[in-house]
């Protein structure tokens, strides 16, 4: 498959910890973001900050597809738990996605993306399945990775790996109220957070594989916002280039010529 991947993170902390990590970097500015090319762990890349919500990230899908030719997008980012196993510290790799704030009822049925006949898009197996066992193994040491203060700052003895659906709209869920109409609304959503589920539609129409996989920052109750920021520092991004980096080494043939 010819073409760069495509890691896309939400937040600028994870954004730079994978360019810290890339060695040839080159920022090319298109739509007022940086776009930046080059190489991680030998694949061709373009890492780029979505921003946050369903607009910026489909606006940032579009780009990489039309100007970059990318062959595959990953998202990775951060996410609020919604299902009661799904803990701060766990990780979730979609399988499918849904945009939880997308309702044109009566005239299609609510959730359903108008004309496409689809509510849920399928993140790509083969991504989510290499990506879960990357996940699997990080989480097996989160000690080795953060060290023992953070793990215990955090409470991260335990962390576990989910899959399934995860959901998306725009706005940040902070309280008990508006995750419980979620959780009574879509039982099955694993977790909720604000860009992945426009992406996973932006992929669909263009035929390009997607995955999407979140660190769990807070459970979207009124406690979400604590610590919010210093999670995101401390563990979310170290968990991506953990992750990201692993699966970008695992991928058989070095992308370079693309
Ligand atoms: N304004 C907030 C954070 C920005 S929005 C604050 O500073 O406290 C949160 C980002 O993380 C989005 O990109 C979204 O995808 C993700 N996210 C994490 N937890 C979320 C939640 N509970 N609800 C919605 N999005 C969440």
């Amino acid at each position: 498959m010819a073409g760069p991947v495509a890691i896309v993170a939400a937040m600028q902390e994870e954004l730079g910890a994978l360019l810290a990590a890339m060695p040839d970097e080159q920022r090319v500015r298109v739509a007022g973001r940086d776009f930046w090319v080059g190489h991680l762990h030998g694949q061709a890349v373009v890492a780029v900050l979505s921003r946050i919500g369903k607009v910026a990230a489909a606006t940032t899908a579009t780009v990489l597809l039309e100007r970059f030719g990318v062959r595959a997008i990953v998202f990775t980012g951060v996410a609020g738990g919604l299902a009661p196993g799904v803990r701060v510290g766990d990780v979730v790799v979609a399988t499918k996605l849904l945009q939880h704030d997308l309702d044109a009822s009566p005239i299609f049925p609510k959730y359903e993306v108008p004309l496409t006949g689809h509510a849920r898009f399928a993140a790509d197996t083969a991504i989510s399945d290499a990506l879960a066992a990357v996940v699997a193994g990080v989480l097996r040491d989160p000690v080795a990775l953060l060290g023992q203060a953070v793990v215990d700052d955090f409470g991260l003895h335990a962390p576990r790996l989910h899959r399934g659906l995860l959901v998306s709209g725009d706005r940040f869920v902070s309280t008990a109220a508006e995750s419980a109409a979620l959780r009574r609304d879509l039982p099955d959503a694993l977790a909720v957070e604000m860009e992945g589920a426009a992406v996973a539609q932006v992929c669909h129409d263009y035929r390009v594989p997607f995955a999407a996989v979140r660190t769990i920052s807070d459970r979207a109750d009124d406690a979400a916002h604590a610590d919010f920021l210093r999670f995101v520092a401390v563990v979310a991004s170290r968990y991506s280039l953990a992750v990201i980096g692993a699966w970008l080494a695992g991928l058989s043939s070095p992308a370079r010529s693309g």
